[in-house]
């Protein structure tokens, strides 16, 4: 995850620390009757559904949202938030350690995604030696297939 969000006392606050604080508000409130995996799933859906709000209608938007209202970047904030905190709650209740798992497949993307495939100033017999690591489909992709234009490649995460 990038960006550290500061804690009271001023530190990065970890995937742990919000996994304990909504098991605890969770707890608090008699709620876990109602925190089952599928029902944690569809709340997280509809939240994506209110991130996906803050942008409809706007047209593409440039990185950092420099004409955005403070409101609105609140707001945006917020809805990260709900996303983020389902995703951490169902995590837990699927006994999945989030941050673990996260890493794990940051590394699998690294291998089915070699830096130069991308990178056109490594040499071809760089990439040739690549493709021998990884034979799924989604290793032929090439970076002129899915540069969206700014750099940025698009659903290759999955
Ligand atoms: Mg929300």
């Amino acid at each position: 995850m990038t960006g550290e969000v500061p804690k009271e006392d001023g530190g990065a606050v970890s995937l742990e620390d919000l996994r304990q604080k909504m098991v605890d508000f969770v707890k608090e409130r008699d709620w876990e009757k109602y925190h089952s995996p599928r029902n944690l799933l569809l709340a997280l859906v509809g939240e994506v559904g209110e991130l996906s709000e803050c942008f409809q209608w706007k047209g593409e938007v440039p990185k950092g949202l420099p004409d955005w209202k403070d409101e609105e970047k609140q707001h945006l904030g917020e809805e990260l938030s709900d996303v983020l905190l389902y995703l951490v709650q169902l995590s837990h209740y699927c006994g999945i350690d989030l941050g673990k798992a996260a890493l794990r497949k940051v590394h699998l993307n690294a291998i089915k995604h070699p830096v130069n495939r991308y990178i056109k100033s490594i040499p071809e017999e760089e990439n040739k030696k690549s493709d021998d690591v990884d034979d799924d489909d989604d290793s032929k992709i090439t970076n002129q297939d899915n540069n969206n234009g700014n750099g940025m490649t698009e659903n290759l995460q999955n």
